[in-house]
């Protein structure tokens, strides 16, 4: 049987294997999908040794997608704008192949699952990390009109700006800012792609960023509301959280991999019911 993995460390913690157990069950591969725990000094090795025979594909996940872009022979615009890779498999020639369907599953989450527009929309990204720069190049792929870039280190949103600006179709959009200098105007969508939330903390923005007809994403996914979302609602925002990406990123994937796109809605239901319940 095709075998699948998600590599990562820690990985227990991961909702891959479940996410991927319901699409393969609802579009009827046969797979397996499991949970690889990396080793830092090793990661090559066990992707090697993971990618051949019935091993088939593999997610990564922190601390290795970085590595794994390296590892990748052949990658997709998305992935080189993104300097890291989620999605490995190989291809007919058997070179391995790398793509980085975070700001897909985003852009997907969003226009599909919640019917926003985001052509022609000012957009408000916070955070500079590994999530943010997966998500510039799809968003603005997407027409949004604007898109500020603002992280609590200044110098790593002006990295992020410059770094990106050779994919951007007009590097005019792309803009970074320090969260103190984002005036008073209120954006259309605010994204939140900090770990401020892990903390139960908030990015230092004003609340005038907010008015009634923001929609602020937090990455951050949880069994409660994230501290970034009940921000937003108490400006009078509208809030949603991650999960929808992580099964859109996972989707994507699915299709890479299997040629087969699998329906989100149910898997979405079924996942938000299993982080009640840990
Ligand atoms: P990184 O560690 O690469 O980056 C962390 C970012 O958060 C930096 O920009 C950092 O700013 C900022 N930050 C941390 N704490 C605070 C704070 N208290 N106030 C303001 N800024 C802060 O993390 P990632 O980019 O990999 O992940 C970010 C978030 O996105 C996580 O919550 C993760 O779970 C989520 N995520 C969700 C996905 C999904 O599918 N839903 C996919 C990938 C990530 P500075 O540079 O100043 O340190």
């Amino acid at each position: 049987m095709d075998q699948y993995w998600v590599i990562g460390n820690p990985i227990a913690h991961s909702k891959s294997p479940l996410i991927h157990r319901l699409f393969a069950e609802q579009t009827q591969e046969s797979l397996n999908y499991a949970p690889l725990l990396g080793e830092e000094g090793r990661f090559a090795q066990q992707v090697q040794e993971a990618l051949q025979g019935s091993g088939k594909g593999m997610n990564v996940t922190l601390p290795f997608k970085e590595q794994a872009w390296a590892l990748a022979e052949v990658r997709s615009q998305a992935a080189q704008a993104a300097g890291a890779v989620n999605t490995l498999w190989r291809d007919e020639q058997g070179r391995l192949c790398g793509d980085n369907t975070d700001g897909c599953g985003l852009v997907t989450d969003l226009i599909k699952n919640h019917h926003v527009m985001l052509s022609g929309q000012r957009v408000l990204l916070l955070g500079a990390g590994g999530a943010a720069r997966g998500v510039v190049l799809p968003l603005l792929q997407a027409g949004v009109a604007e898109l500020v870039i603002a992280n609590r280190t200044l110098s790593k949103a002006e990295t992020l700006v410059n770094d990106l600006a050779p994919f951007a179709l007009n590097a005019a959009r792309l803009h970074a800012c320090a969260f103190s200098d984002l005036g008073e105007a209120p954006f259309d969508l605010i994204i939140n792609a900090t770990s401020a939330s892990l903390q139960g903390a908030l990015p230092a923005i004003s609340t005038k960023l907010v008015s009634t007809h923001t929609l602020c994403y937090d990455m951050m996914y949880a069994a409660e509301p994230t501290a970034f979302c009940l921000w937003a609602e108490a400006q009078g925002g509208r809030a949603l959280d991650g999960l929808g990406m992580l099964i859109e990123q996972a989707a994507e994937a699915f299709y890479i991999w299997r040629g087969v796109r699998p329906q989100t809605a149910s898997v979405m239901q079924a996942l938000r019911q299993a982080l009640q319940n840990v």
